[in-house]
Protein backbone atom coordinates (compact mmCIF):
# COMPACT_ATOMS: atom_id res chain seq x y z
CA UNK A 1 0.00 0.00 0.00
CA UNK A 2 3.03 2.28 1.09
CA UNK A 3 4.89 1.78 -1.84
CA UNK A 4 2.26 2.32 -4.46
CA UNK A 5 1.18 5.50 -2.64
CA UNK A 6 5.03 6.75 -3.33
CA UNK A 7 4.43 5.89 -6.70
CA UNK A 8 1.02 7.90 -7.02
CA UNK A 9 2.84 10.71 -5.31
CA UNK A 10 5.64 10.82 -7.73
CA UNK A 11 3.43 10.53 -10.38
CA UNK A 12 1.22 12.97 -9.96
CA UNK A 13 0.94 15.23 -6.88
CA UNK A 14 3.47 18.79 -7.09
CA UNK A 15 4.60 19.44 -3.71
CA UNK A 16 5.01 23.36 -2.23
CA UNK A 17 8.53 24.65 -2.26
CA UNK A 18 10.30 21.32 -3.41
CA UNK A 19 12.85 20.52 -5.59
CA UNK A 20 10.74 18.28 -7.49
CA UNK A 21 13.65 16.06 -8.73
CA UNK A 22 14.67 15.68 -5.12
CA UNK A 23 11.39 14.66 -3.92
CA UNK A 24 10.86 11.95 -6.70
CA UNK A 25 14.06 10.75 -5.62
CA UNK A 26 13.45 10.61 -2.43
CA UNK A 27 9.37 9.80 -2.16
CA UNK A 28 6.88 10.80 0.38
CA UNK A 29 6.69 10.65 3.85
CA UNK A 30 3.08 9.65 4.72
CA UNK A 31 1.93 11.09 7.80
CA UNK A 32 -1.55 9.22 8.58
CA UNK A 33 -2.60 10.45 12.36
CA UNK A 34 -1.91 12.74 15.45
CA UNK A 35 -2.43 13.17 18.79
CA UNK A 36 -1.01 15.57 20.87
CA UNK A 37 2.53 16.83 19.79
CA UNK A 38 2.95 13.50 18.46
CA UNK A 39 2.38 12.36 14.25
CA UNK A 40 2.58 8.46 13.14
CA UNK A 41 3.78 7.97 9.92
CA UNK A 42 2.75 5.05 7.52
CA UNK A 43 5.24 2.92 8.70
CA UNK A 44 4.30 3.50 12.54
CA UNK A 45 7.24 5.81 13.24
CA UNK A 46 6.10 8.00 16.05
CA UNK A 47 7.33 11.40 16.20
CA UNK A 48 7.20 14.47 18.11
CA UNK A 49 5.54 17.10 15.85
CA UNK A 50 8.56 19.89 16.86
CA UNK A 51 7.40 22.45 14.23
CA UNK A 52 3.54 21.89 14.43
CA UNK A 53 2.73 20.53 10.99
CA UNK A 54 4.26 24.17 9.42
CA UNK A 55 3.91 26.24 12.20
CA UNK A 56 0.18 26.08 12.19
CA UNK A 57 -1.39 23.38 14.32
CA UNK A 58 -0.70 25.23 17.75
CA UNK A 59 -3.34 23.19 19.44
CA UNK A 60 -2.33 20.03 18.80
CA UNK A 61 -3.74 17.05 17.12
CA UNK A 62 -7.30 15.31 18.09
CA UNK A 63 -8.83 17.76 19.61
CA UNK A 64 -12.51 15.94 19.23
CA UNK A 65 -14.37 19.58 20.55
CA UNK A 66 -12.87 21.04 17.08
CA UNK A 67 -14.07 18.12 14.87
CA UNK A 68 -17.24 18.09 16.73
CA UNK A 69 -17.19 21.93 15.76
CA UNK A 70 -16.30 21.42 12.04
CA UNK A 71 -19.04 18.58 11.82
CA UNK A 72 -22.12 20.11 13.45
CA UNK A 73 -21.79 22.95 11.09
CA UNK A 74 -21.50 20.74 8.44
CA UNK A 75 -24.51 19.05 8.96
CA UNK A 76 -25.89 22.17 9.54
CA UNK A 77 -24.37 24.44 6.95
CA UNK A 78 -21.41 23.49 5.20
CA UNK A 79 -21.72 27.17 3.06
CA UNK A 80 -22.83 30.40 2.69
CA UNK A 81 -21.68 33.07 1.03
CA UNK A 82 -20.54 36.51 2.05
CA UNK A 83 -21.78 38.27 -1.63
CA UNK A 84 -25.17 39.48 -1.67
CA UNK A 85 -25.23 40.95 1.60
CA UNK A 86 -25.49 37.17 3.28
CA UNK A 87 -23.64 36.05 5.69
CA UNK A 88 -23.21 32.86 8.39
CA UNK A 89 -23.75 32.83 12.39
CA UNK A 90 -19.92 31.75 12.76
CA UNK A 91 -18.08 33.98 10.57
CA UNK A 92 -20.14 37.05 12.18
CA UNK A 93 -19.83 35.68 15.74
CA UNK A 94 -15.80 34.14 15.01
CA UNK A 95 -15.02 38.28 13.78
CA UNK A 96 -16.49 40.24 16.60
CA UNK A 97 -14.49 37.81 19.22
CA UNK A 98 -11.16 38.20 17.26
CA UNK A 99 -12.15 42.27 16.92
CA UNK A 100 -12.96 41.74 20.61
CA UNK A 101 -9.29 40.75 21.80
CA UNK A 102 -6.78 42.13 19.02
CA UNK A 103 -5.02 45.02 19.87
CA UNK A 104 -6.20 48.99 19.62
CA UNK A 105 -9.16 49.74 17.19
CA UNK A 106 -8.32 46.72 14.92
CA UNK A 107 -12.00 46.28 15.12
CA UNK A 108 -12.91 45.10 10.77
CA UNK A 109 -11.99 41.59 10.01
CA UNK A 110 -11.64 40.24 6.09
CA UNK A 111 -11.14 36.48 6.07
CA UNK A 112 -9.70 34.28 3.22
CA UNK A 113 -8.37 31.24 2.72
CA UNK A 114 -4.94 31.19 4.22
CA UNK A 115 -1.62 33.36 4.73
CA UNK A 116 -0.52 34.32 1.34
CA UNK A 117 -4.08 35.36 0.51
CA UNK A 118 -4.29 37.76 3.75
CA UNK A 119 -1.16 39.44 2.59
CA UNK A 120 -2.29 39.89 -1.18
CA UNK A 121 -5.47 40.76 0.12
CA UNK A 122 -3.47 44.17 2.09
CA UNK A 123 -1.93 44.95 -1.23
CA UNK A 124 -5.16 45.05 -2.83
CA UNK A 125 -6.77 47.20 0.39
CA UNK A 126 -4.17 49.72 0.49
CA UNK A 127 -3.82 50.35 -3.22
CA UNK A 128 -7.23 50.84 -2.77
CA UNK A 129 -7.07 53.10 0.19
CA UNK A 130 -4.76 55.31 -1.46
CA UNK A 131 -6.20 55.68 -4.06
CA UNK A 132 -9.58 56.45 -2.79
CA UNK A 133 -7.06 59.01 -0.57
CA UNK A 134 -6.33 60.90 -3.53
CA UNK A 135 -2.87 59.99 -3.69
CA UNK A 136 -2.13 57.42 -6.19
CA UNK A 137 0.97 58.17 -6.19
CA UNK A 138 2.04 56.63 -3.01
CA UNK A 139 2.41 52.96 -4.92
CA UNK A 140 5.58 51.88 -3.37
CA UNK A 141 5.68 48.81 -1.04
CA UNK A 142 8.52 48.23 1.07
CA UNK A 143 9.62 44.90 3.32
CA UNK A 144 12.70 43.52 4.74
CA UNK A 145 15.39 41.21 3.63
CA UNK A 146 14.84 37.09 5.38
CA UNK A 147 10.88 38.08 5.42
CA UNK A 148 8.05 36.12 4.18
CA UNK A 149 4.94 37.26 2.94
CA UNK A 150 3.59 34.16 1.22
CA UNK A 151 3.96 32.92 -2.01
CA UNK A 152 1.11 34.63 -4.06
CA UNK A 153 1.61 36.88 -6.95
CA UNK A 154 2.33 40.12 -5.51
CA UNK A 155 2.98 38.83 -2.19
CA UNK A 156 6.08 36.93 -3.49
CA UNK A 157 7.19 40.01 -4.27
CA UNK A 158 7.14 41.01 -0.72
CA UNK A 159 8.82 38.00 0.59
CA UNK A 160 13.03 38.46 0.75
CA UNK A 161 14.11 34.52 0.51
CA UNK A 162 15.70 34.27 -3.13
CA UNK A 163 13.93 30.79 -4.14
CA UNK A 164 10.84 32.63 -4.25
CA UNK A 165 12.11 35.09 -7.00
CA UNK A 166 14.17 32.83 -9.07
CA UNK A 167 12.57 32.36 -12.15
CA UNK A 168 9.59 34.26 -11.53
CA UNK A 169 9.89 37.26 -12.36
CA UNK A 170 9.77 39.03 -8.91
CA UNK A 171 10.12 41.53 -7.12
CA UNK A 172 7.94 43.94 -9.33
CA UNK A 173 9.48 47.30 -9.78
CA UNK A 174 7.23 48.84 -6.73
CA UNK A 175 8.61 46.62 -4.05
CA UNK A 176 11.71 47.27 -2.13
CA UNK A 177 13.36 45.61 0.78
CA UNK A 178 15.43 47.26 3.97
CA UNK A 179 18.34 44.75 5.65
CA UNK A 180 16.98 42.56 8.95
CA UNK A 181 17.35 43.18 11.83
CA UNK A 182 19.21 39.98 11.80
CA UNK A 183 20.82 40.34 15.38
CA UNK A 184 23.59 37.13 15.47
CA UNK A 185 24.76 38.48 12.03
CA UNK A 186 24.07 41.87 11.90
CA UNK A 187 27.11 44.57 10.64
CA UNK A 188 26.56 47.02 13.29
CA UNK A 189 26.87 44.46 15.83
CA UNK A 190 24.68 42.99 18.72
CA UNK A 191 23.95 45.96 20.91
CA UNK A 192 19.72 46.30 20.82
CA UNK A 193 19.60 49.95 20.34
CA UNK A 194 21.91 50.31 17.45
CA UNK A 195 20.04 47.50 15.42
CA UNK A 196 17.16 49.61 15.71
CA UNK A 197 18.98 52.81 15.36
CA UNK A 198 20.01 51.06 11.89
CA UNK A 199 16.96 50.02 11.02
CA UNK A 200 15.07 53.11 11.58
CA UNK A 201 18.18 54.93 9.10
CA UNK A 202 17.37 51.86 6.86
CA UNK A 203 13.82 52.33 6.62
CA UNK A 204 14.08 56.34 6.31
CA UNK A 205 16.25 56.09 3.53
CA UNK A 206 14.82 53.88 1.25
CA UNK A 207 11.49 56.00 1.80
CA UNK A 208 13.53 58.96 0.37
CA UNK A 209 15.35 57.42 -2.33
CA UNK A 210 11.78 56.11 -3.78
CA UNK A 211 11.06 59.99 -3.55
CA UNK A 212 9.68 60.75 0.11
CA UNK A 213 6.72 59.43 2.00
CA UNK A 214 4.20 61.06 -0.67
CA UNK A 215 5.62 57.78 -2.96
CA UNK A 216 5.54 55.22 -0.30
CA UNK A 217 2.04 53.18 0.41
CA UNK A 218 3.21 50.63 3.48
CA UNK A 219 5.59 49.18 5.07
CA UNK A 220 5.24 44.95 6.40
CA UNK A 221 6.90 43.11 8.84
CA UNK A 222 6.58 40.19 11.15
CA UNK A 223 6.98 40.46 14.54
CA UNK A 224 9.55 37.77 14.44
CA UNK A 225 10.76 36.62 11.25
CA UNK A 226 10.02 33.24 10.66
CA UNK A 227 10.52 31.64 7.27
CA UNK A 228 14.09 33.70 7.03
CA UNK A 229 15.41 31.89 10.32
CA UNK A 230 13.33 32.84 13.12
CA UNK A 231 14.80 36.37 13.39
CA UNK A 232 13.67 37.49 16.83
CA UNK A 233 14.04 41.98 16.64
CA UNK A 234 15.17 43.14 19.90
CA UNK A 235 12.85 44.76 21.88
CA UNK A 236 11.37 47.81 20.63
CA UNK A 237 12.26 46.88 16.97
CA UNK A 238 8.23 47.22 16.01
CA UNK A 239 7.82 50.27 18.06
CA UNK A 240 10.33 52.33 16.25
CA UNK A 241 9.19 51.30 13.13
CA UNK A 242 5.90 51.68 13.73
CA UNK A 243 6.59 55.18 14.91
CA UNK A 244 8.54 56.16 11.92
CA UNK A 245 5.47 54.90 9.66
CA UNK A 246 2.92 56.99 11.58
CA UNK A 247 5.25 60.20 11.45
CA UNK A 248 5.61 59.40 7.62
CA UNK A 249 2.23 58.60 6.53
CA UNK A 250 3.02 55.21 5.69
CA UNK A 251 0.55 52.23 6.27
CA UNK A 252 2.18 49.68 8.69
CA UNK A 253 1.32 46.31 7.92
CA UNK A 254 2.09 43.18 10.71
CA UNK A 255 2.04 40.09 9.33
CA UNK A 256 1.61 37.64 12.40
CA UNK A 257 0.53 34.41 10.08
CA UNK A 258 3.32 32.78 12.27
CA UNK A 259 3.38 34.51 15.24
CA UNK A 260 -0.43 34.98 16.11
CA UNK A 261 -2.04 32.79 18.15
CA UNK A 262 0.12 31.74 21.16
CA UNK A 263 3.16 30.98 18.85
CA UNK A 264 4.75 33.62 20.98
CA UNK A 265 2.43 33.47 23.96
CA UNK A 266 -0.73 36.01 23.66
CA UNK A 267 -2.74 35.76 20.95
CA UNK A 268 -1.13 38.56 19.06
CA UNK A 269 2.73 39.00 19.41
CA UNK A 270 1.95 43.30 18.53
CA UNK A 271 0.32 43.10 21.94
CA UNK A 272 3.97 42.22 23.32
CA UNK A 273 5.41 44.68 21.27
CA UNK A 274 2.95 47.16 22.47
CA UNK A 275 2.30 48.23 19.01
CA UNK A 276 -1.57 48.78 16.70
CA UNK A 277 -0.64 48.08 12.93
CA UNK A 278 -3.20 49.77 10.29
CA UNK A 279 -3.48 46.29 8.99
CA UNK A 280 -1.95 42.92 10.56
CA UNK A 281 -2.00 39.06 8.89
CA UNK A 282 -2.97 35.92 10.16
CA UNK A 283 -3.69 32.51 9.15
CA UNK A 284 -1.70 28.94 10.78
CA UNK A 285 -3.37 29.08 14.14
CA UNK A 286 -6.14 31.05 13.90
CA UNK A 287 -7.70 27.70 12.65
CA UNK A 288 -5.16 25.68 14.35
CA UNK A 289 -4.55 24.13 10.76
CA UNK A 290 -7.83 22.05 11.01
CA UNK A 291 -9.27 23.51 8.44
CA UNK A 292 -7.87 26.15 6.28
CA UNK A 293 -8.43 29.81 7.11
CA UNK A 294 -7.01 33.48 7.21
CA UNK A 295 -7.45 37.28 7.97
CA UNK A 296 -6.73 40.38 7.26
CA UNK A 297 -7.78 42.99 10.52
CA UNK A 298 -8.17 46.51 9.59
CA UNK A 299 -8.38 49.35 12.12
CA UNK A 300 -10.95 52.12 11.92
CA UNK A 301 -9.29 54.87 9.82
CA UNK A 302 -8.55 51.96 7.30
CA UNK A 303 -11.98 50.36 7.24
CA UNK A 304 -13.95 54.27 7.21
CA UNK A 305 -11.38 55.46 4.11
CA UNK A 306 -12.24 52.33 2.34
CA UNK A 307 -16.18 52.55 2.81
CA UNK A 308 -16.05 55.95 2.02
CA UNK A 309 -14.03 56.29 -1.04
CA UNK A 310 -16.33 53.25 -2.41
CA UNK A 311 -19.80 54.76 -1.20
CA UNK A 312 -22.32 53.05 -2.76
CA UNK A 313 -19.89 51.35 -4.98
CA UNK A 314 -18.65 47.82 -4.09
CA UNK A 315 -14.98 47.13 -2.61
CA UNK A 316 -14.05 43.99 -5.31
CA UNK A 317 -12.12 41.96 -3.77
CA UNK A 318 -13.44 38.99 -2.52
CA UNK A 319 -12.91 34.86 -2.46
CA UNK A 320 -15.79 32.60 -2.86
CA UNK A 321 -14.49 31.01 0.19
CA UNK A 322 -14.47 34.36 2.04
CA UNK A 323 -15.61 33.64 5.82
CA UNK A 324 -16.34 30.29 5.28
CA UNK A 325 -18.60 29.15 7.84
CA UNK A 326 -16.75 26.15 8.36
CA UNK A 327 -13.49 27.51 9.04
CA UNK A 328 -15.10 30.06 11.23
CA UNK A 329 -16.98 27.64 13.75
CA UNK A 330 -13.24 25.80 14.20
CA UNK A 331 -11.65 28.84 14.64
CA UNK A 332 -13.88 29.77 17.38
CA UNK A 333 -13.71 26.43 19.01
CA UNK A 334 -10.19 26.68 18.56
CA UNK A 335 -9.63 30.13 20.06
CA UNK A 336 -11.85 28.86 23.04
CA UNK A 337 -9.16 26.16 23.80
CA UNK A 338 -6.42 29.04 23.44
CA UNK A 339 -8.27 30.84 25.71
CA UNK A 340 -9.22 27.60 28.19
CA UNK A 341 -5.36 26.26 29.17
CA UNK A 342 -3.42 26.06 25.88
CA UNK A 343 -2.13 29.74 25.73
CA UNK A 344 -0.65 29.22 29.16
CA UNK A 345 0.46 25.90 28.66
CA UNK A 346 2.37 27.62 25.71
CA UNK A 347 3.95 29.72 27.97
CA UNK A 348 5.24 26.89 29.91
CA UNK A 349 6.10 24.77 27.70
CA UNK A 350 8.01 27.63 25.67
CA UNK A 351 10.15 28.37 28.83
CA UNK A 352 11.01 25.05 29.11
CA UNK A 353 11.93 24.72 25.17
CA UNK A 354 14.06 28.11 25.70
CA UNK A 355 16.23 26.69 28.66
CA UNK A 356 16.83 23.44 27.05
CA UNK A 357 17.80 24.99 23.45
CA UNK A 358 20.39 27.57 25.53
CA UNK A 359 21.90 24.31 27.20
CA UNK A 360 22.66 23.01 23.95
CA UNK A 361 24.96 26.60 23.28
CA UNK A 362 28.37 24.83 24.43
CA UNK A 363 27.70 22.16 22.15
CA UNK A 364 30.85 22.55 19.31
CA UNK A 365 28.06 23.22 16.44
CA UNK A 366 25.58 25.47 17.95
CA UNK A 367 26.26 28.99 16.98
CA UNK A 368 23.24 31.10 18.35
CA UNK A 369 20.08 30.63 20.39
CA UNK A 370 16.88 32.34 19.84
CA UNK A 371 13.10 32.69 20.23
CA UNK A 372 10.31 33.89 22.17
CA UNK A 373 7.66 31.13 23.61
CA UNK A 374 7.06 28.27 21.16
CA UNK A 375 8.55 29.48 18.31
CA UNK A 376 12.47 29.24 18.50
CA UNK A 377 15.75 28.69 16.38
CA UNK A 378 19.26 27.04 16.57
CA UNK A 379 21.58 28.00 14.01
CA UNK A 380 24.90 26.12 13.42
CA UNK A 381 28.17 26.99 12.30
CA UNK A 382 31.38 25.50 11.74
CA UNK A 383 33.22 28.09 13.32
CA UNK A 384 32.60 30.51 16.40
CA UNK A 385 34.44 32.84 15.96
CA UNK A 386 33.83 34.07 12.38
CA UNK A 387 30.45 32.31 12.40
CA UNK A 388 30.75 30.43 9.99
CA UNK A 389 27.93 28.14 7.95
CA UNK A 390 27.80 24.83 7.62
CA UNK A 391 28.75 23.90 4.34
CA UNK A 392 26.57 23.23 1.25
CA UNK A 393 28.00 20.06 0.88
CA UNK A 394 27.00 18.63 4.20
CA UNK A 395 23.58 19.07 2.78
CA UNK A 396 22.37 20.77 5.89
CA UNK A 397 18.19 21.16 4.80
CA UNK A 398 18.40 17.22 3.99
CA UNK A 399 20.73 15.64 6.14
CA UNK A 400 19.50 17.19 9.63
CA UNK A 401 15.97 17.01 8.83
CA UNK A 402 16.18 13.13 7.94
CA UNK A 403 18.53 12.66 11.13
CA UNK A 404 15.91 14.42 13.35
CA UNK A 405 13.14 12.30 11.73
CA UNK A 406 15.04 9.00 12.14
CA UNK A 407 15.45 10.00 15.82
CA UNK A 408 11.88 10.50 16.30
CA UNK A 409 11.26 14.93 16.24
CA UNK A 410 10.00 16.90 13.23
CA UNK A 411 12.00 19.92 13.08
CA UNK A 412 12.33 23.03 10.32
CA UNK A 413 15.94 22.12 9.05
CA UNK A 414 16.93 25.43 7.16
CA UNK A 415 19.35 25.04 4.19
CA UNK A 416 21.52 27.32 5.95
CA UNK A 417 21.84 24.99 8.87
CA UNK A 418 19.49 26.68 11.19
CA UNK A 419 16.97 24.65 13.20
CA UNK A 420 13.56 25.99 13.10
CA UNK A 421 10.93 24.69 16.37
CA UNK A 422 7.23 25.69 16.50
CA UNK A 423 5.70 22.91 18.83
CA UNK A 424 2.09 22.75 19.37
CA UNK A 425 1.20 24.60 22.54
CA UNK A 426 -0.15 21.66 23.86
CA UNK A 427 3.25 20.33 24.67
CA UNK A 428 3.18 18.27 27.48
CA UNK A 429 7.11 18.50 29.91
CA UNK A 430 8.09 14.78 28.53
CA UNK A 431 6.99 16.22 24.48
CA UNK A 432 9.46 19.06 25.51
CA UNK A 433 12.41 16.83 26.78
CA UNK A 434 11.79 14.45 24.20
CA UNK A 435 12.35 17.17 21.43
CA UNK A 436 15.43 18.34 23.48
CA UNK A 437 16.87 15.22 23.49
CA UNK A 438 16.65 14.38 20.58
CA UNK A 439 17.68 17.79 19.02
CA UNK A 440 21.33 16.97 21.11
CA UNK A 441 21.34 13.47 19.12
CA UNK A 442 20.63 15.31 16.19
CA UNK A 443 23.45 17.80 16.01
CA UNK A 444 26.29 14.81 17.53
CA UNK A 445 25.11 13.02 14.29
CA UNK A 446 25.44 16.10 12.33
CA UNK A 447 29.08 16.73 14.02
CA UNK A 448 30.21 13.56 12.91
CA UNK A 449 29.06 13.88 9.44
CA UNK A 450 32.40 13.42 8.08
CA UNK A 451 31.46 17.01 5.18
CA UNK A 452 30.98 18.73 8.85
CA UNK A 453 34.10 17.60 10.03
CA UNK A 454 35.94 18.57 7.15
CA UNK A 455 34.82 22.04 7.32
CA UNK A 456 35.15 22.26 11.49
CA UNK A 457 37.64 25.22 12.22
N1 LIG B 1 3.13 35.45 6.01
C1 LIG B 1 3.95 34.83 6.85
C2 LIG B 1 4.66 35.63 7.91
C3 LIG B 1 4.14 33.45 6.78
O1 LIG B 1 5.00 32.86 7.60
C4 LIG B 1 3.43 32.72 5.80
C5 LIG B 1 3.60 31.26 5.69
O2 LIG B 1 4.45 30.66 6.31
C6 LIG B 1 2.59 33.41 4.93
C7 LIG B 1 2.45 34.78 5.06
C8 LIG B 1 1.85 32.68 3.86
O3 LIG B 1 0.89 31.85 4.42
P1 LIG B 1 0.30 30.61 3.62
O4 LIG B 1 1.39 29.61 3.49
O5 LIG B 1 -0.86 30.16 4.50
O6 LIG B 1 -0.19 31.08 2.31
Amino acid sequence: MNTSLIDLDRAHLVHPVASYRGHEQQGVRVLVSGSGATVTDSTGHQLVDGFAGLWCVNAGYGHDSIVEAATRQLRTLPYATGYFGLGSEPAIRFAAELAERAPGDLNHVYFCLGGSDAVDSTIRFIRYYWNVRGQPQKDQFISVEQGYHGASTMGAGLTALPAFHAGFSVPFAWQHKIPSHYVYRNPVGTDPQAIIAASVADLRRKVAELGGPERVAAFYAEPIQGSGGVLVPPDGWMKAMRAVCRELDILFVADEVITGFGRTGPLFACSEDDVVPDFLTVAKGLTSGYVPMGAVFMSDHVYQTLADGAGASVVGHGHTYSAHPVSAAVGLEVLRLYENGLLDNGRKAGARLMEGLMSLKDHPLVGDVRGRGMLAAVELVVDKQKKTRLPAAAQPARRIFDRAWNNGLVIRAFADGVLGYAPPLCCTDSDIDAILQRTKLTLDQTLADPDVRAALA
